[in-house]
């Protein structure tokens, strides 16, 4: 209602004083409208009340006003100087006034004429302040325009670089596992270590890879997830298995709820969300390398929980970290890789399936990140 109200009465105001219209009006037609209709209201003055000497203020008034909003406040300063002079003139068409009522009238007239001085600085001033804002608000929309511009150009560029790396990475690696396969066959041990490590290595070039399409993907609104019913304590120990063959050094529990419960969702970005938070609760923990993953059910949502005893996040910078690219940068950060953009991926991944993800975290005692997901009872898995 508020609303309907605020948007007519927006276009009304903008009918009657078009900014536009009123900074093309010619000086000449700025004197001549005030000077017209100063003139249509004596002469129906005089018309209708041919003995009356009084000014008609009020009409002189509603001069300024149309003069105002025909050509802004020059017009206005010349409507106050013409019906002035026109209030004062009536006086000479009466032979038979006395000196006190000329002085009485002239002062009438004098005390118009500040009056109407003063509107029409006001609407002067007025129409400087609009025309001030017009410009600001013009420039700030280019401005949002181009940097909206700008903004897609450098998303397209992340999409296609990361799109045109992703192909010569995997072929890299496909051909390192054909040079183990051959290493293995020809029991060259110290050269099958060095290609374990060039895998690894490999392997985290993919992942980053892969963060910055999912990125863009999501800037795009192009992120799909293929929805099944799976049982969700599989993925979880699934993670746990591939996290422990990679961190053979972290210890690892688990406390995992016992109705094995059925998520209706992408079991592909289901893990991927577990390894994000699995592997950050282990790159940031510097000292002791402990993680618990617990789940329990919680009003039809199944709540995953990963612990760590971790560096920990500072109050102050915990909302930002779900936000992309966001590093919080305590002090050994510089030295622990990554771009910033798994949590932002597993967020979004998380609101695609209707569930939530937080975290509580304390700097020194460690952190949990946490998610919860809608338990589907009558899901069946094929
Ligand atoms: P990345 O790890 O690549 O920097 P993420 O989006 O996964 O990106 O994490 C964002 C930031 O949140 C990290 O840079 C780190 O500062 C902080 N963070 C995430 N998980 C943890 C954790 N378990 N303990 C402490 N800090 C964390």
């Amino acid at each position: 209602m508020h609303r309907i109200f605020t948007i007519n009465g927006t276009s009304l105001f903008k009918r009657i004083w078009n900014e536009q219209k009123i900074s093309q009006r010619t000086i000449l037609t700025c004197v001549a409208v005030p000077f017209l209709l100063t003139s249509l209201v004596v002469a129906v003055k005089l018309w209708l009340f041919p003995g009356n000497i009084a000014a008609p203020y009020l009409f002189f008034f509603a001069v300024i006003m149309i003069s105002a909003c025909y050509g802004g406040g020059r017009s206005a300063i010349f409507a106050s100087a013409i019906t002035f002079i026109a209030s004062v003139s009536l006086l000479f068409l009466s032979d038979t006034i006395s000196r006190h009522a000329i002085e009485k009238h002239i002062i009438q007239a004098l005390v118009f004429l500040i009056e109407s001085l003063f509107l029409s600085g006001l609407i002067s001033g007025f129409q400087h302040l609009h025309a001030e804002n017009a410009i600001g608000a013009t420039a700030l929309e280019e401005s949002n325009l181009i940097m909206k511009i700008k903004k897609k150009e450098h998303e397209d560029f992340v999409h296609m670089a990361a799109h045109e790396l992703k192909t010569p990475v995997t072929v890299l690696k496909a051909y390192n596992q054909l040079f183990q396969a051959k290493l293995l066959k020809d029991q060259r041990q110290d050269e099958l270590i060095l290609a374990g490590k060039m895998e690894t290595q490999l392997d985290k070039l993919i992942n980053l890879i892969s963060d910055l399409l999912d990125a863009a993907r999501i800037s795009s609104g192009s992120m799909s997830c293929v929805m099944n019913a799976f049982r969700i304590n599989d993925c979880i120990k699934d993670s746990i298995e591939a996290i422990n063959a990679a961190n053979p050094n972290c210890k690892i529990e688990c406390e995992l709820e016992n109705s094995d419960p059925i998520i209706w969702g992408d079991q592909d970005r289901i893990d991927q969300v577990l390894a994000n938070l699995i592997g950050n609760a282990i790159k940031y923990s510097v000292h002791e390398k402990y993680v618990k993953i617990a789940s329990a059910l919680n009003n039809g949502h199944l709540v995953i929980k990963v612990f760590d005893k971790g560096m920990g996040i500072p109050l102050d910078r915990q909302k930002y970290v779900f936000e992309r690219f966001y590093r919080a940068s305590n002090p050994p950060m510089g030295t622990l890789p990554g771009l910033g953009l798994g949590l932002f991926i597993s967020a979004e991944i998380i609101k695609k399936h209707a569930g939530t993800i937080g975290l509580e975290s304390e700097v020194g005692k460690g952190s949990v990140f946490w998610f919860s997901l809608p338990v589907k009872r009558s899901a069946v898995i094929t």
